[in-house]
């Protein structure tokens, strides 16, 4: 008999976690996984006393199934999602609807997208942020494919996803085929440029101003009542607080060597790709590699000498406080850039992005929450087609704001031997952005247009050489 809402393939952590929350918002999900022994165990454990149904095989998975047939995958992305494809797709009739929930790349989601349109078959690659934790009690969720397939999800996805305190869900349709995987993958770029920022501003608060762990933690707590308002800066003042088994702060025991992989790297790849200045996070990758490079860290820090260590002579309250506006301000750009590469990969491959509601998604549920993030949704819903978020009055004057801090914070740690690279990326991306006239004319010089004559090529032989 057709019970079941929904089905989900994939029983690994993720899975079992979005089950169980699609359980608690009362609907029924059939669960199947490649091994399946573990539907038998999941039933057993943490199923148990819940309406969840099994299935041992597919053809029994949507013998369960109610019409539209709607079959979730959880598996590790790759080739396991095509397998999975190439096993349902003769049991799917013209309607049904499969979603690849995994960390998929974006260009095969389209590939599929395009593959099962032509088979009648629904196909939505949807984003889910917010880990094990965010797929049990409400996840980020950013679904995008074959649109006609939303109206058969919406309620699902918007019931099981995180809200914001106005209740809003944070998942909405994002665009056509590979999109909901697109910005995902700029979502977890835009997760590593947080937390890089994070670490330079507690570079300077710990090295320039000399503030034990409990001031710092004290310092995000109060930064974490202002416009950062945010997960990640409250979570960094939880990590500074916290003291190790024998009385000693953690934090410093950690060692200092960053790893770096997937869907963050893929952002700055795409960057490049679409010549999208998207600095800030191609900074943050690499700061991560070099963060890594610790052996050979360890022997340059006996030979290279950077600047005398001095005192850092300044008011104190008065530098954190530059050091929080040139954190705001550089996160101001990051998300300016993000939202630049969004807008390049919708023209190139002719989505519609819904920008606000990209915002919103982000808002609540997944690591990069935070209010900011509000500010971001008001900006594209008093302007659909703001072309930089920039240009829009609340950031244009919120820049303005921290200008003179940020400069002075950046120019401190440089004299000081800090290094920032996604504080000053930041600023040179705002001083490039701002100005009309760049020296670009100096790469151009070979084969050049004239600015009285846009269109016309010149060649000049500046040497007087034949
Ligand atoms: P995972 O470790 O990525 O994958 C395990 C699941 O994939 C199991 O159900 C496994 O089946 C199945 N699987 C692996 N290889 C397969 C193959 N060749 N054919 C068929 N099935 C195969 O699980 P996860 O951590 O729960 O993540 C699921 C997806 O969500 C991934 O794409 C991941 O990148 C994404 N994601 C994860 C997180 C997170 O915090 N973990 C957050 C966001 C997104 P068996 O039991 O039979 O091995």
């Amino acid at each position: 008999m057709a019970e079941a809402d929904i089905a989900l393939i994939g029983l690994a952590v993720m899975g079992q976690n979005l089950i169980l929350n699609m359980n608690d918002h009362g609907f029924v999900v059939c669960a199947f996984n490649r091994t399946v022994s573990k539907v038998d165990d999941f039933l057993a454990k943490e199923a148990k006393g819940t309406k969840v149904v099994d299935a041992h095989s597919l053809k029994e998975m949507v013998s369960k199934l109610k019409k539209p047939w709607r079959i979730v995958l959880l598996v590790k992305a790759g080739q396991a999602i095509d397998d999975f494809i190439e096993k349902l797709v003769p049991l799917l009739s013209a309607g049904d609807i499969i979603i690849d929930g995994g960390n998929s790349e974006y260009r095969d989601t389209t590939r599929r997208c395009r593959d099962l349109k032509d088979k009648g078959i629904l196909f939505v690659g949807s984003g889910v942020s917010g880990g094990e934790d965010g797929a049990r009690n409400g996840p980020s969720l950013m679904p995008g494919g074959n649109k006609e397939a939303w109206p058969h999800i919406k309620t699902i996805f918007q019931g099981i996803a995180a809200k914001v305190s106005t209740g809003e869900p944070c998942c909405d349709w994002v665009g056509e085929e590979g999109a909901g995987h697109f910005v995902k993958m700029v979502h977890n770029g835009i997760e590593y440029g947080d937390m890089q920022l994070i670490c330079e501003a507690y570079h300077l608060m710990k090295d320039v101003l000399g503030m034990e762990h409990d001031e710092m933690a004290k310092a995000f707590e109060e930064w974490n009542k202002t416009e950062l308002d945010s997960f990640l800066i409250e979570i960094t003042a939880d990590i500074l607080k916290f003291k190790d088994t024998d009385g000693k702060h953690l934090l410093p025991k950690i060692r200092d060597s960053a790893g770096q992989k997937g869907t963050g790297k893929w952002t700055a790849i795409s960057a490049l790709e679409y010549g999208v200045p998207v600095t800030l996070i191609g900074e943050a990758i690499f700061a991560r590699c070099l963060s890594s490079l610790k052996d050979e860290r360890i022997q340059a820090s006996k030979k290279l000498k950077g600047p005398p260590k001095v005192q850092f002579g300044g008011d104190k309250k008065s530098f954190l406080e530059d050091i929080r506006k040139a954190l705001y301000a550089s996160k101001i750009i990051s998300y300016t850039q993000g939202f630049m590469l969004l807008r390049q990969a919708a023209t190139k491959f002719g989505w519609t992005l819904n920008y606000g509601g990209i915002a919103l998604m982000w808002r609540g549920g997944c690591i990069i929450r935070s209010v900011f993030l509000g500010k971001i949704k008001d900006a594209f819903d008093q302007n659909s087609d703001l072309q930089n978020l920039l240009l829009d009055d609340f950031f244009k004057s919120a820049v303005e704001n921290c200008q003179d801090s940020w400069r002075r914070a950046i120019s401190t740690g440089v004299q000081l031997g800090i290094p920032m690279p996604c504080f000053t990326t930041a600023l040179s991306f705002y001083d490039g952005y701002r100005h009309e006239m760049l020296p670009a004319n100096l790469i151009q010089a070979h084969t050049y247009e004239l600015l009285a004559k846009p269109g016309q090529f010149i060649h000049t032989n500046w040497t007087g050489h034949g």
